[in-house]
C-alpha cells in the first residue's frame, strides 16, 4: 500500500530550477533576448504538445529520438497519439506553414522552453532540458548560414566563454547523399562483425546515422568510412566555401568534421556543432544545420530554412565556469515593523516604493525586532526601514543602511527620516 505521507518527488532528469540559482536561468534568457533582438530575431511559442507523427515524419523515423527518446501518450479523449516536444524545429516549420507566415517575406524567429527526450540521465543529460531554439525560415544563401554561426561566436563573447570550438560538414543535396550511400553500405557490410546492434539495425534504413555513433568499439570503423564530403558536387562545394569565407572574414576559427551527421534527418548543405572540453561526455553545446526539405515534408511550399539549437543546462554549467553567479536579492528595502498600526503603515508605504519601481518585502510573520533585522540581512536588501511606536507616532521611520549604498552614507548607519520624505529618500538611495 502507498503511504499516503510519503514524498513525492521530481521525475528522474527532471530538474527543479530553485530561487538562486533561477537568477541565473534568468539572467541568459534575458541576454539572450537582447542579443537575438540585435539580429533581428522575434519571439514564437508553439505547444509543448503536438501530434506525436509532426515529429515521426518531420524528424526521421530511424533517429534516436523517434526510435527511443520520445515522450509519447495517447489522449484517452479520443485515442491521438501525442507527444510532448523533443526538439523545436518541426513544431516551428508546422506553425510557419500552418499561419502561411512565409508568403510575403522571410522569418527570423526563435523560441525558448522545455524540450523532453526519455535518455539516461547524467551530466548535462536530461529527461526535461531547455534550449534556446533559432530558425531563419525561407532563405537559402551560405550569407545566413555564416551570420547564424557568426552569431552564436558573438554570444560566446557576450558570456564570456572562451573554450568552444566549432566543427563544420556539408551533407549535401538529397542525390549527393544517395550516391555516397551504396558505398557506405558497402563499407559497412565489410565491418557487420564489429557493428553494434543499432548499427545493424540502421545500416540498411539509415546508414549515415550509423556514423554518427557513440560507441568506441566503431569509432574506428566509422572514421575510415567513405565521407560524404567527397561526394559533393559542385554546387554544394562552393555553398560550403562561401560559408567558409564568411567565417574567415569574421575571423572564426572552424574545423571540417565529415562524420557529423547531426541527429536528425532532415538536414541538407551546411551542419556545425559547438564543442568544449569543460564539460565532460556531454560536450556539444550548440547544433544545427539547413533544413531546406523540411517545409516540403511537413506539407507546406517548399522553402529553404537554417536553425540551431543551444542546450541550456550545458550552457549554465559552461557559463558557470567563467562568470560569478548574478547577485540575487529578494528586494531592496525591508521594512521592519511592530503592532498592527505599523504593519498598516508598512503596506502603504510599500506600495507607494513599488509604484517608483523599488523593490520591497514588508515583514510578515511577526517576530521581535532582532528575528526581523536578521531576516532583513538575510534578504540582501540594501536598505531596512523600521516602522514602529513612538517614533512612528511622531511621524518618523528609521531607515538603516544595511550595505553601503553611496559615499555619503556609512553601511549600518541609521537614520531618523520623516515618513513623508521616506518615499524619495529611499528611491534615491536604492
Ligand atoms: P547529443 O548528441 O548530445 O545527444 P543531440 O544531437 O541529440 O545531442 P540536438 O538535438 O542537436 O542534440 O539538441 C541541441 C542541443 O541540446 C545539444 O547540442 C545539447 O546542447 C542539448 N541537448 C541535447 N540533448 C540533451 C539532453 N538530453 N539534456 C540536456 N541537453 C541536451
Ligand atoms: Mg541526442
Amino acid at each position: 500500500m502507498t503511504n499516503a505521507f510519503a514524498k513525492v518527488t521530481a521525475i528522474r532528469g527532471m530538474n527543479d530550477a530553485l530561487p538562486g540559482p533561477g537568477a541565473r536561468w534568468e539572467q541568459l534568457e534575458s541576454l539572450v533576448r537582447t542579443w537575438l533582438r540585435t539580429y533581428g530575431y522575434r519571439n514564437m511559442r508553439t505547444p509543448i504538445l503536438e501530434h506525436t507523427r509532426l515529429f515521426t515524419r518531420g524528424i526521421g523515423e530511424v533517429t534516436d529520438i523517434v526510435e527511443k527518446e520520445m515522450y509519447s501518450f495517447t489522449d484517452s479523449l479520443n485515442a491521438e497519439s501525442l507527444t510532448m516536444r523533443p526538439e523545436f524545429t518541426a513544431g516551428i516549420v508546422r506553425a510557419c506553414i500552418e499561419h502561411n507566415l512565409l508568403y510575403d517575406r522571410p522569418q527570423r524567429v526563435y523560441s525558448m522552453g522545455p524540450v523532453f527526450r526519455h535518455e539516461r540521465p547524467q551530466r548535462g543529460r536530461y529527461r526535461q532540458f531547455h534550449q534556446i531554439d533559432v530558425e531563419a525560415l525561407g532563405l537559402a544563401g551560405p550569407d545566413i548560414d555564416a551570420e547564424m554561426i557568426v552569431m552564436v561566436a558573438r554570444l560566446w563573447k557576450r558570456l564570456g566563454i572562451t573554450d568552444v570550438r566549432l566543427e563544420l560538414n556539408s551533407l549535401g543535396q538529397a542525390t549527393e547523399r544517395a550516391a555516397h550511400r551504396a558505398a557506405l553500405i558497402s563499407h559497412l557490410e565489410q565491418h557487420v562483425g564489429i557493428l553494434d546492434e543499432e548499427a545493424r539495425r540502421r545500416m540498411y534504413t539509415n546508414p549515415l546515422r550509423v556514423l554518427d555513433t557513440k560507441n568506441p568499439a566503431m569509432q574506428a570503423m566509422a572514421n575510415a568510412a567513405p565521407r560524404l564530403f567527397d561526394y559533393l558536387g559542385e554546387e554544394s562545394r562552393s555553398h560550403f566555401d562561401a560559408v567558409c569565407a564568411r567565417l574567415d572574414d569574421a575571423g572564426i576559427a572552424y574545423t571540417l568534421n565529415p562524420r557529423m551527421v547531426r541527429g536528425l534527418d532532415y538536414y541538407n548543405l551546411t551542419v556545425f556543432e559547438w564543442i568544449t572540453d569543460k564539460l565532460g561526455a556531454q560536450a556539444t553545446v550548440c547544433g544545427g544545420g539547413r533544413y531546406d526539405g523540411l517545409f516540403e515534408l511537413l506539407g507546406g511550399k517548399p522553402a529553404p530554412a537554417i536553425g540551431f539549437a543551444l542546450g541550456m543546462e550545458r550552457l549554465i554549467d559552461l557559463w558557470e565556469q567563467y562568470a560569478p553567479a548574478p547577485a540575487d536579492p529578494e528586494c531592496d528595502v525591508y521594512i521592519v515593523n511592530q503592532g498592527e498600526e505599523a504593519q498598516r503603515r508598512a503596506a502603504v508605504i510599500a506600495e507607494s516604493l513599488r509604484d517608483q519601481g523599488v523593490s520591497v518585502i514588508v515583514h510578515a510573520g511577526g517576530g521581535s525586532f532582532k528575528s526581523q533585522f536578521k531576516r532583513a540581512d538575510a534578504s540582501a536588501a540594501s536598505i531596512a526601514v523600521i516602522l514602529a511606536g513612538d517614533e512612528l507616532a511622531g511621524g518618523t521611520a528609521s531607515v538603516k543602511m544595511l550595505r553601503a549604498a553611496d559615499s555619503a552614507v556609512q553601511a549600518n548607519q541609521q537614520l531618523q527620516v520623516p515618513l513623508e520624505n521616506l518615499v524619495a529618500f529611499l528611491k534615491d538611495r536604492i
